[in-house]
């Protein structure tokens, strides 16, 4: 069995989706050679991440208006990845600059073909300068993995609000307009092929839709976002899968369908009717 094979079963397992089989010589069809239970202990996590340099930011009052004019004199659509993300993390646009540790603008390869959009910063995320660590992020790996993927190679990853909201309340609507033109440029300069959006606030920002995250990941769309026309697959909330593990097969059902839209595969292999525990 090979090793690749094997991690891939973890990573499957990781979501809660198994027995894994093997396609025979491509043919499709199951063969017997599943795999379930000689996944590995454990995966790596954040391999290729290279987090953003820490700073944070002051606590306190809203920025003085001074401050908050020459944010807003700036010329987003002029700014490289580096002048973006110095801007971010001394952005005071919306309230949640107040209360934030630092804010946290995205990582991972700067040429992708996912985008990754998560909805805002949790604690650990706040505390750490980087999107999806903790429980939440090792999920969403293990996803991206199970399909070939991973943060740093081929993925950003980032959030519709760059700063935590207080409590992990959601995001409200002002802060997410507040935010909107970093994402607008994170994604004009990424240029993906997809964007993968977890959870209903992506999804709804970038289809600029309202419903329900099942709604919206059954009909998917473009993006309307001002960087990119990129296909919007839909898929759950890692922090919602790990309450709700039942839906884990639901994810890999759309993660399927993610890759079948930028003309990947996985390794040829396929995982059995999902369990439902
Ligand atoms: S959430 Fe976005 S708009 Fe609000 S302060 Fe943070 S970076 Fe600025």
């Amino acid at each position: 069995m090979s090793e690749r094979f094997s991690e891939l079963a973890w990573m499957l397992r990781e979501m809660g989706i198994g027995p894994l089989w093997r396609r025979r010589n491509g043919q499709g069809g199951p063969t017997t050679d599943a795999i379930e239970g000689q996944a590995q202990a454990k995966a790596p996590h954040g391999v290729g991440v290279l987090p953003p340099a820490r700073q944070a930011a002051p606590r306190g009052a809203h920025a003085p208006d001074a401050e908050a004019e020459r944010a807003e004199a700036i010329d987003i659509a002029a700014l490289d990845w580096a002048g973006l993300e110095s801007a971010i993390r001394a952005c005071r646009r919306c309230k949640l600059a107040a209360t934030r540790t630092q804010a946290v603008p995205g990582v991972g390869d700067r040429k992708p073909s996912w985008f990754v959009l998560g909805e805002g910063p949790g604690e650990q995320e706040d505390q750490k300068g980087e999107p999806f660590v903790g429980p939440a992020g090792r999920l969403l790996d293990a996803m991206l993995a199970a399909v070939g993927k991973r943060r740093g190679e081929g993925v950003y990853i980032t959030n519709v609000v760059k700063c935590r909201p207080p409590g992990n309340r959601n995001p409200e609507p002002d802060e997410i307009a507040a935010c909107r033109p970093w994402l607008e440029r994170q994604l004009a300069l990424a240029a993906p092929r997809l964007i993968l959006a977890v959870g209903k606030f992506a999804a709804q920002t970038a289809l600029g839709r309202e419903d329900t995250v099942a709604g919206l990941r059954a009909r998917g769309g473009p993006c309307v976002l001002a960087g990119s026309t990129a296909p919007v697959a839909v898929t759950y909330h890692p922090s919602y899968l790990l309450r709700t593990p039942a839906d884990k097969a639901k994810a890999w059902e759309d993660l399927q369908r993610a890759l079948a839209l930028t003309g990947g595969d996985s390794s040829g292999c396929t995982a059995s009717p999902p369990q439902q525990d």
